[in-house]
């Protein structure tokens, strides 16, 4: 994965194979051993994508195959992990119910459960990209109150925190060991 922006990606995708490894080799650094090129680089934008499905019979989507957002905030892994410990505890309790782990409607409480809490953390943290990417007056006025209100405001602060950390909303089970606030 090498993350730059749209017209520098564009420029480096048109390096010729060698200049292309070379130039890779170099921002890896040394660590990574040789590298090989196995099949031609591809471009993708990292923004804010979700599917409108999260499960269908016998299928279920966790991480990044349900959903991705800008690296910004940080969240892509963190909610990847929720998504999985969350259909593990679905799965658990239908299991101990004797029900079919595989049908919709056991699946789609895994579904009614992560869709909507990766919804609010994903617009968040593409409002904090787009906001904080811009110079545009009005959005770098409204940024600036954004920030001061959450350095004055220990509601907001409060609420935004628990929001990056996964702790507003239904937290699953294993997540809650050790959880103080
Ligand atoms: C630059 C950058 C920085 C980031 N920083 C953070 C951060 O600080 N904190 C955070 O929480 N998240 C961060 N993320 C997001 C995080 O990396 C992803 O959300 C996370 O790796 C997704 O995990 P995943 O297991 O769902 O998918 P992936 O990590 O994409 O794993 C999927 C795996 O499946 C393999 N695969 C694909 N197709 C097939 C196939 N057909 N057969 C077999 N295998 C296949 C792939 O090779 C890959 O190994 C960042 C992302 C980027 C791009």
């Amino acid at each position: 994965m090498w993350t730059a922006p749209q017209a520098e990606a564009e420029a480096i995708l048109q390096l010729p194979e060698a200049e292309f490894m070379a130039e890779l080799e170099r921002r890896y650094g040394p660590q990574m051993g040789r590298l090989k090129r196995l099949t031609p680089p591809a471009l993708f934008p990292v923004q804010l994508m979700q599917c409108d499905r999260y499960v269908l019979p016998r299928l279920a989507l966790v991480g990044d195959a349900a959903h991705s957002c800008h690296p910004v905030g940080g969240q892509g892994l963190n909610m990847g992990i929720r998504d999985a410990a969350a259909l593990a505890e679905v799965l658990t309790a239908a299991y101990q119910h004797g029900e079919n782990l595989g049908s919709l409607p056991v699946l789609r409480r895994y579904e009614r459960w992560r869709r909507w809490e990766n919804w609010i953390i994903l617009s968040f943290t593409d409002v904090l990209t787009r906001t904080f990417s811009n110079q545009i007056g009005p959005i770098v006025v409204l940024r600036r109150l954004g920030l001061w209100s959450l350095n004055r405001v220990p509601l907001l602060r409060h609420l935004a925190l628990r929001l990056m950390t996964g702790r507003l909303g239904r937290v699953p089970q294993v997540a809650r060991v050790g959880q103080q606030v």
